[in-house]
């Protein structure tokens, strides 16, 4: 069933540009290199449309940023950048959202009541361990998956029931951190746990995200890849946001163009940006 808050549905038809990237790291975050104002810079010569800031917010003690962002200073600063660039600036975060970390989050976002316009939920943690080249050594491929995907189908229940977040960041992070030794993820890798996610997230208003942060390396290909994104969409899913995860200026709306027509090849007619985590459809 369509959750009632999705059916506030409104289409932009033929608006100029329809470059978004919703998926943006400053030095708000521990491991990015520029500045709100630099990305912005960047952005705008670009000819990107909008730019929502997604700086890292965790609970996990396993992670090395947890507790690092400084919500009034963050705040401060992209409110200081909307308005002052040609383009539309928003205030987002890339929330940790591994099981242990759920209540530290809906505690902060009660006590930190930030306007944010877009939350993007992510795993960075399992089983209590960083997802990093040590982790994935000390297990096989299927033990892998098999826990990633259980601490992502935890997520996105939550996400469905309590708007923990928005969209769900790097569906298929894993195979990031090992290109070469697990491969490109495949449905069939983890099909049932997958196919149960991507129904959730269908049916629970939740968003997938297409990063393009694997078109920049070894990988190749976008995480997810075309064949999730059929799937999803397949499954009922209308919430699809892009995100070049950048964590440099230089990187801001890289790849955008590209999961837009992977968008279309998916079988999206349009992706999503959001106003104070509400969903508005822009037609692509
Ligand atoms: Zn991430
Ligand atoms: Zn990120």
């Amino acid at each position: 069933m369509t959750p009632r808050w999705l059916c506030r549905r409104m289409a932009i038809v033929g608006v100029g540009s329809i470059l978004l990237d919703y998926h943006v790291h400053t030095t708000f975050s521990i491991d990015a290199l520029s500045s709100v104002t630099e990305c912005c810079v960047a952005a705008t010569e670009r000819g990107l449309a909008e730019i929502c800031f997604t700086d890292h917010l965790d609970f996990s003690p396993a992670d090395p940023g947890s507790g690092r962002l400084d919500p009034e200073r963050y705040l401060e600063a992209v409110s200081r950048a909307s308005g002052a660039h040609r383009l539309t600036v928003l205030l987002g975060a890339e929330v940790g959202v591994d099981r242990a970390s759920h209540p530290a989050c809906l505690a902060f976002m009660k006590k930190h009541p930030l306007p944010f316009d877009f939350l993007l939920g992510s795993v960075h943690v399992v089983e209590g361990h960083l997802i990093d080249l040590p982790f994935l050594a000390t297990r096989t491929r299927e033990a892998a998956y098999r826990a990633y995907f259980e601490e992502l189908e935890a997520a996105v229940r939550v996400a469905a029931s309590e708007r923990l977040f928005d969209a769900v960041g790097h569906f298929d992070l894993i195979k990031r951190y090992a290109p070469t030794g697990f491969g490109p993820f495949r449905l069939d890798d983890c099909r049932d746990q997958a196919e149960t996610i991507l129904r959730l997230a269908a049916d629970g208003g939740v968003g997938l995200e297409i990063n393009t942060s694997g078109l920049r390396g070894p990988l190749g290909e976008t995480l997810p890849a075309l064949e999730i994104l059929r799937r999803f969409r397949e499954l009922g899913g209308e919430v699809l946001t892009i995100g070049s995860d950048s964590h440099r200026a230089k990187s801001v709306g890289a790849g955008v163009s590209e999961a837009l027509d992977l968008a279309r090849e998916a079988g999206f007619g349009a992706i999503t940006s959001f106003r104070g985590r509400h969903p508005i459809w822009v037609s692509i």
